[in-house]
Protein backbone atom coordinates (compact mmCIF):
# COMPACT_ATOMS: atom_id res chain seq x y z
CA UNK A 1 0.00 0.00 0.00
CA UNK A 2 0.94 3.39 -0.90
CA UNK A 3 0.27 6.31 1.59
CA UNK A 4 0.06 9.69 0.13
CA UNK A 5 0.73 12.54 2.81
CA UNK A 6 -0.82 15.96 2.43
CA UNK A 7 -0.46 18.84 5.05
CA UNK A 8 -2.80 21.30 4.93
CA UNK A 9 -3.58 25.04 5.91
CA UNK A 10 -6.36 27.07 4.26
CA UNK A 11 -6.93 24.66 1.53
CA UNK A 12 -10.37 24.66 1.51
CA UNK A 13 -10.61 25.99 -2.31
CA UNK A 14 -7.90 23.60 -3.06
CA UNK A 15 -8.48 20.72 -1.76
CA UNK A 16 -11.44 19.19 -4.00
CA UNK A 17 -9.33 20.32 -7.08
CA UNK A 18 -6.21 18.27 -5.83
CA UNK A 19 -8.76 15.37 -4.77
CA UNK A 20 -10.54 15.49 -8.26
CA UNK A 21 -7.38 15.36 -10.08
CA UNK A 22 -5.10 13.18 -7.90
CA UNK A 23 -7.93 10.11 -7.66
CA UNK A 24 -7.95 10.63 -11.66
CA UNK A 25 -4.58 9.76 -11.57
CA UNK A 26 -4.32 7.03 -9.00
CA UNK A 27 -7.52 4.99 -9.62
CA UNK A 28 -7.06 2.02 -12.37
CA UNK A 29 -3.47 1.90 -11.17
CA UNK A 30 -4.04 -1.03 -9.73
CA UNK A 31 -2.40 -0.23 -6.46
CA UNK A 32 -3.27 0.37 -3.00
CA UNK A 33 -3.96 3.91 -1.63
CA UNK A 34 -4.33 5.23 1.75
CA UNK A 35 -4.88 9.81 2.16
CA UNK A 36 -3.27 11.01 5.56
CA UNK A 37 -4.87 14.31 5.19
CA UNK A 38 -3.36 16.78 8.32
CA UNK A 39 -5.23 19.78 9.18
CA UNK A 40 -2.13 22.22 10.54
CA UNK A 41 -5.13 24.14 12.58
CA UNK A 42 -6.75 25.71 9.29
CA UNK A 43 -8.95 28.91 9.92
CA UNK A 44 -11.20 28.39 7.47
CA UNK A 45 -13.19 24.51 6.50
CA UNK A 46 -10.32 22.94 5.25
CA UNK A 47 -11.37 20.11 7.66
CA UNK A 48 -15.22 19.90 6.93
CA UNK A 49 -13.70 19.25 3.15
CA UNK A 50 -11.58 16.52 4.72
CA UNK A 51 -14.45 15.17 6.39
CA UNK A 52 -16.45 15.35 3.35
CA UNK A 53 -13.68 13.37 1.55
CA UNK A 54 -13.21 10.84 3.92
CA UNK A 55 -16.88 9.88 3.98
CA UNK A 56 -16.15 9.42 0.24
CA UNK A 57 -14.03 6.05 0.67
CA UNK A 58 -12.51 4.10 3.29
CA UNK A 59 -8.68 4.56 2.98
CA UNK A 60 -8.83 8.10 3.90
CA UNK A 61 -7.43 9.48 7.49
CA UNK A 62 -7.79 12.83 8.80
CA UNK A 63 -5.65 13.87 11.39
CA UNK A 64 -6.41 17.51 13.26
CA UNK A 65 -3.83 19.14 15.10
CA UNK A 66 -4.85 21.17 17.99
CA UNK A 67 -3.65 24.38 16.15
CA UNK A 68 -1.29 25.64 13.35
CA UNK A 69 2.55 23.80 14.17
CA UNK A 70 4.12 24.44 10.66
CA UNK A 71 4.11 22.29 7.42
CA UNK A 72 7.29 20.94 9.30
CA UNK A 73 4.95 19.44 12.04
CA UNK A 74 2.27 18.73 10.06
CA UNK A 75 4.40 16.24 7.86
CA UNK A 76 5.75 14.81 10.83
CA UNK A 77 2.21 13.90 12.35
CA UNK A 78 1.29 12.83 8.54
CA UNK A 79 4.32 10.50 8.57
CA UNK A 80 3.25 8.88 12.26
CA UNK A 81 0.08 8.10 10.98
CA UNK A 82 1.15 6.68 7.72
CA UNK A 83 0.78 2.50 7.36
CA UNK A 84 1.73 2.62 4.02
CA UNK A 85 5.14 0.59 2.44
CA UNK A 86 5.74 3.49 0.45
CA UNK A 87 5.25 6.57 1.58
CA UNK A 88 4.76 10.25 -0.32
CA UNK A 89 4.05 13.73 0.45
CA UNK A 90 2.64 16.39 -1.35
CA UNK A 91 1.42 19.82 -1.51
CA UNK A 92 -2.28 20.23 -1.74
CA UNK A 93 -2.32 23.03 -3.76
CA UNK A 94 -0.89 21.31 -6.77
CA UNK A 95 2.49 22.49 -6.94
CA UNK A 96 3.67 19.00 -6.99
CA UNK A 97 1.68 16.94 -10.11
CA UNK A 98 -0.24 13.90 -9.23
CA UNK A 99 0.92 12.51 -12.28
CA UNK A 100 4.45 11.53 -11.45
CA UNK A 101 3.18 9.38 -8.90
CA UNK A 102 2.94 6.46 -11.04
CA UNK A 103 6.18 6.83 -12.33
CA UNK A 104 7.94 6.92 -8.57
CA UNK A 105 6.01 4.41 -7.75
CA UNK A 106 7.90 2.24 -10.98
CA UNK A 107 10.92 3.26 -9.80
CA UNK A 108 10.54 2.64 -6.11
CA UNK A 109 9.69 -0.79 -7.38
CA UNK A 110 12.78 -1.02 -9.25
CA UNK A 111 14.88 -1.46 -6.09
CA UNK A 112 15.30 2.39 -5.20
CA UNK A 113 14.07 3.49 -1.75
CA UNK A 114 13.98 7.31 -2.34
CA UNK A 115 12.47 8.50 -5.37
CA UNK A 116 12.88 12.26 -5.56
CA UNK A 117 11.27 14.90 -7.38
CA UNK A 118 13.08 17.74 -9.09
CA UNK A 119 11.89 20.81 -10.11
CA UNK A 120 13.61 21.16 -13.52
CA UNK A 121 12.40 24.58 -14.34
CA UNK A 122 10.87 26.97 -11.44
CA UNK A 123 9.20 29.38 -13.84
CA UNK A 124 6.62 29.48 -11.36
CA UNK A 125 8.53 31.00 -8.96
CA UNK A 126 9.58 34.88 -8.66
CA UNK A 127 13.39 35.72 -9.71
CA UNK A 128 13.71 36.56 -6.28
CA UNK A 129 12.65 33.38 -4.64
CA UNK A 130 14.75 31.35 -7.24
CA UNK A 131 17.69 33.19 -6.42
CA UNK A 132 17.54 33.32 -2.60
CA UNK A 133 16.44 29.62 -3.05
CA UNK A 134 19.80 28.79 -5.41
CA UNK A 135 22.17 30.88 -2.80
CA UNK A 136 20.58 28.65 -0.09
CA UNK A 137 21.45 25.81 -1.74
CA UNK A 138 24.93 26.75 -2.52
CA UNK A 139 25.52 27.81 1.16
CA UNK A 140 23.73 24.74 2.66
CA UNK A 141 25.87 22.04 0.70
CA UNK A 142 29.18 23.97 1.52
CA UNK A 143 28.67 23.81 5.18
CA UNK A 144 26.75 20.89 5.76
CA UNK A 145 27.00 17.26 5.67
CA UNK A 146 25.26 15.24 3.90
CA UNK A 147 24.16 17.72 1.17
CA UNK A 148 20.52 18.82 0.03
CA UNK A 149 19.36 17.84 -3.33
CA UNK A 150 19.05 21.00 -5.09
CA UNK A 151 15.58 22.33 -5.96
CA UNK A 152 14.12 19.10 -4.63
CA UNK A 153 11.07 19.53 -2.27
CA UNK A 154 9.36 17.47 0.49
CA UNK A 155 7.40 15.86 -2.78
CA UNK A 156 8.95 12.26 -3.31
CA UNK A 157 8.69 8.36 -2.34
CA UNK A 158 10.19 6.80 0.16
CA UNK A 159 10.61 3.46 1.28
CA UNK A 160 8.56 1.95 4.71
CA UNK A 161 12.27 1.29 5.76
CA UNK A 162 13.27 5.32 4.93
CA UNK A 163 10.44 6.35 6.89
CA UNK A 164 11.21 4.16 9.85
CA UNK A 165 14.75 5.61 10.33
CA UNK A 166 12.94 9.28 10.04
CA UNK A 167 10.80 8.11 12.96
CA UNK A 168 13.23 7.46 14.75
CA UNK A 169 15.34 10.56 14.85
CA UNK A 170 14.73 11.84 17.84
CA UNK A 171 15.45 15.85 17.29
CA UNK A 172 12.77 18.51 17.99
CA UNK A 173 13.77 21.15 15.63
CA UNK A 174 12.92 19.18 12.45
CA UNK A 175 14.00 20.16 8.85
CA UNK A 176 12.13 17.39 7.07
CA UNK A 177 14.25 18.07 3.94
CA UNK A 178 17.22 17.50 5.76
CA UNK A 179 16.20 14.98 7.74
CA UNK A 180 15.09 12.88 4.76
CA UNK A 181 18.58 13.31 3.01
CA UNK A 182 20.51 12.32 6.20
CA UNK A 183 18.43 8.95 6.16
CA UNK A 184 19.99 8.11 2.98
CA UNK A 185 19.66 4.90 0.76
CA UNK A 186 19.56 3.98 -2.71
CA UNK A 187 17.93 7.27 -4.13
CA UNK A 188 16.29 8.06 -8.10
CA UNK A 189 15.58 11.24 -8.98
CA UNK A 190 12.46 12.37 -11.93
CA UNK A 191 12.08 15.58 -12.84
CA UNK A 192 9.09 17.55 -13.36
CA UNK A 193 7.87 21.70 -13.98
CA UNK A 194 6.62 23.67 -11.06
CA UNK A 195 3.08 24.48 -11.69
CA UNK A 196 1.56 27.55 -10.52
CA UNK A 197 -1.08 27.18 -7.53
CA UNK A 198 -4.19 25.77 -8.26
CA UNK A 199 -6.05 28.11 -5.51
CA UNK A 200 -5.40 30.12 -2.56
CA UNK A 201 -2.69 32.02 -1.80
CA UNK A 202 1.01 30.15 -0.72
CA UNK A 203 1.98 30.78 3.40
CA UNK A 204 5.46 30.91 3.38
CA UNK A 205 6.55 34.84 3.18
CA UNK A 206 9.92 35.64 2.81
CA UNK A 207 10.45 35.86 6.60
CA UNK A 208 8.87 32.37 6.90
CA UNK A 209 11.08 31.17 4.72
CA UNK A 210 14.13 32.77 6.21
CA UNK A 211 13.45 31.02 9.13
CA UNK A 212 13.15 27.55 7.34
CA UNK A 213 16.69 28.77 5.53
CA UNK A 214 18.11 29.26 9.30
CA UNK A 215 16.87 26.35 10.59
CA UNK A 216 18.30 23.78 7.54
CA UNK A 217 22.17 25.57 8.46
CA UNK A 218 21.55 25.19 12.10
CA UNK A 219 20.36 21.68 12.41
CA UNK A 220 23.11 20.43 10.15
CA UNK A 221 26.35 22.65 10.73
CA UNK A 222 27.95 23.92 13.54
CA UNK A 223 30.48 26.45 11.54
CA UNK A 224 28.48 29.55 12.20
CA UNK A 225 29.57 28.45 16.21
CA UNK A 226 33.18 27.57 15.61
CA UNK A 227 33.86 29.96 13.34
CA UNK A 228 35.10 32.68 15.80
CA UNK A 229 37.71 30.81 16.66
CA UNK A 230 39.42 31.10 13.22
CA UNK A 231 38.39 34.50 12.37
CA UNK A 232 39.59 35.29 15.86
CA UNK A 233 43.04 33.62 15.78
CA UNK A 234 43.20 35.65 12.15
CA UNK A 235 42.90 38.39 13.69
CA UNK A 236 45.20 38.43 16.89
CA UNK A 237 48.24 37.18 14.58
CA UNK A 238 47.66 40.14 12.69
CA UNK A 239 47.27 42.34 15.74
CA UNK A 240 50.57 40.44 16.86
CA UNK A 241 52.29 41.44 13.12
CA UNK A 242 51.53 45.02 13.11
CA UNK A 243 52.13 45.53 16.45
CA UNK A 244 55.64 44.21 15.41
CA UNK A 245 55.98 46.37 12.66
CA UNK A 246 54.91 49.41 14.98
CA UNK A 247 57.75 48.51 17.63
CA UNK A 248 60.13 48.30 14.78
CA UNK A 249 58.91 51.61 13.10
CA UNK A 250 59.30 53.93 15.66
CA UNK A 251 62.64 52.33 17.01
CA UNK A 252 63.74 53.49 13.43
CA UNK A 253 61.64 56.85 12.86
CA UNK A 254 60.35 57.60 16.45
CA UNK A 255 56.41 58.76 17.60
CA UNK A 256 54.23 60.05 15.37
CA UNK A 257 50.93 60.18 17.78
CA UNK A 258 52.00 59.47 21.99
CA UNK A 259 49.85 56.33 22.18
CA UNK A 260 48.11 55.52 18.86
CA UNK A 261 49.63 52.32 17.78
CA UNK A 262 50.03 50.58 20.94
CA UNK A 263 46.48 51.38 21.97
CA UNK A 264 45.03 49.96 18.74
CA UNK A 265 47.68 47.08 18.68
CA UNK A 266 46.08 46.07 22.13
CA UNK A 267 42.54 46.81 20.98
CA UNK A 268 43.29 44.61 18.04
CA UNK A 269 44.69 41.79 19.97
CA UNK A 270 42.19 41.43 22.56
CA UNK A 271 39.06 42.20 19.91
CA UNK A 272 41.04 38.61 18.44
CA UNK A 273 41.04 37.06 22.05
CA UNK A 274 38.06 37.51 22.65
CA UNK A 275 36.54 35.87 18.91
CA UNK A 276 38.90 33.12 19.76
CA UNK A 277 37.31 32.59 23.23
CA UNK A 278 33.95 32.37 21.58
CA UNK A 279 34.80 29.98 18.71
CA UNK A 280 35.82 27.51 21.50
CA UNK A 281 32.97 27.97 23.62
CA UNK A 282 31.26 27.19 20.07
CA UNK A 283 33.22 23.91 19.72
CA UNK A 284 31.78 22.89 23.11
CA UNK A 285 28.42 23.80 22.66
CA UNK A 286 28.64 22.73 18.64
CA UNK A 287 29.48 19.33 20.20
CA UNK A 288 26.82 19.32 23.36
CA UNK A 289 23.94 20.37 20.38
CA UNK A 290 25.02 17.49 18.33
CA UNK A 291 24.77 15.07 21.18
CA UNK A 292 21.64 16.53 22.33
CA UNK A 293 20.02 15.89 18.73
CA UNK A 294 20.40 12.14 19.36
CA UNK A 295 20.87 11.01 16.32
CA UNK A 296 21.88 7.54 15.76
CA UNK A 297 25.71 7.25 14.21
CA UNK A 298 25.04 5.07 11.42
CA UNK A 299 21.68 3.78 9.23
CA UNK A 300 22.70 0.36 8.28
CA UNK A 301 20.56 -0.40 4.63
CA UNK A 302 21.57 -4.44 4.05
CA UNK A 303 23.25 -6.83 5.80
CA UNK A 304 24.96 -9.60 3.86
CA UNK A 305 25.70 -13.28 5.22
CA UNK A 306 27.98 -16.10 4.55
CA UNK A 307 27.72 -16.41 0.70
CA UNK A 308 26.54 -12.92 0.10
CA UNK A 309 23.14 -13.96 0.98
CA UNK A 310 21.10 -10.89 2.04
CA UNK A 311 19.88 -11.69 6.15
CA UNK A 312 16.40 -10.90 6.84
CA UNK A 313 15.74 -7.89 8.56
CA UNK A 314 16.24 -7.23 12.43
CA UNK A 315 13.68 -5.70 14.57
CA UNK A 316 15.83 -2.39 14.53
CA UNK A 317 15.33 -0.43 11.63
CA UNK A 318 18.38 1.02 11.95
CA UNK A 319 20.48 -2.56 12.16
CA UNK A 320 18.68 -4.11 9.46
N1 LIG B 1 1.20 23.96 5.05
C1 LIG B 1 0.93 23.42 6.31
N2 LIG B 1 1.15 24.20 7.43
C2 LIG B 1 1.61 25.48 7.35
C3 LIG B 1 1.90 26.00 6.07
C4 LIG B 1 1.70 25.23 4.94
O1 LIG B 1 0.53 22.28 6.42
O2 LIG B 1 1.76 26.10 8.38
C5 LIG B 1 0.96 23.15 3.84
C6 LIG B 1 0.09 23.82 2.78
O3 LIG B 1 -1.27 23.62 3.04
C7 LIG B 1 0.55 23.13 1.51
C8 LIG B 1 2.03 22.86 1.77
O4 LIG B 1 2.20 22.93 3.20
O5 LIG B 1 -0.13 21.91 1.29
C9 LIG B 1 2.93 23.87 1.08
O6 LIG B 1 2.59 25.18 1.45
P1 LIG B 1 2.58 26.40 0.44
O7 LIG B 1 1.96 25.98 -0.85
O8 LIG B 1 1.94 27.55 1.16
O9 LIG B 1 4.12 26.66 0.25
P2 LIG B 1 4.91 27.01 -1.11
O10 LIG B 1 4.47 25.99 -2.13
O11 LIG B 1 4.52 28.38 -1.48
O12 LIG B 1 6.35 26.86 -0.72
MG1 LIG C 1 2.61 25.65 -2.71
Amino acid sequence: MISILCPCFNEEKSLPLFWERITGVLDGNGEDYEFVFVNDGSTDGTLSVMLRLAGLRVSVRVISLSRNFGKEAALSAAIDYAAGDAVIPIDADLQDPPELIPDMIAKWKEGYDVVLARRTDRKSDSFLKRWTAGCFYRLHNRISHPPLPENVGDFRLMSRRVIDVVKLLPERQRFMKGLFAWVGFDTAVIGYTRAERSAGKSSFNFFRLWKLAVEGITSFSALPLVIWSYLGGLISLAAFLYAGYIALRTLIYGVSVPGYASTLCLILFLGGLQLLGIGVIGEYLSRTYMEAKGRPLYVVADVFGPGGKREESTENPLLR
